[in-house]
């Protein structure tokens, strides 16, 4: 084997082992929860992030957050304490936005 046949195998598995080693982080502020929710939860389907109205999946897979038995989708874990501040309003926000989103269907 050649040296640069060794280090171009080295190099492959530094990149397959990496993001699961987690060493690139997780979502686009950094955070990465692992969260787990009520087995009887509800998910809200929400495209909308309402702390911040942006789309989510636009800055990466978003986070999830559990209020009332209802699992909402934020889109990054720089909207969590904003949420947490105030779940009653926000958990409102996206209830009327999927609401509406259904509707247009
Ligand atoms: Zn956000």
């Amino acid at each position: 084997m050649s040296k640069e046949l060794i280090f171009g195998l080295v190099l492959i598995a530094l990149l397959v082992l990496a993001p699961r080693l987690g060493l690139f982080g997780g979502g686009c502020c950094g955070l990465n929860r692992t969260k787990t929710f009520s087995t009887n939860a509800i998910y809200i389907a929400n495209k909308i992030c309402p702390v911040s109205g942006r789309q989510i999946g636009v800055m990466g897979p978003g986070v999830q957050e559990e209020y009332h038995n209802k699992v909402y989708h934020l889109c990054c874990g720089g909207c969590i304490s904003t949420f947490e501040s105030d779940p009653e309003k926000y958990s409102k926000i996206a209830d009327d936005q999927f609401k509406a989103a259904k509707n247009n269907y």
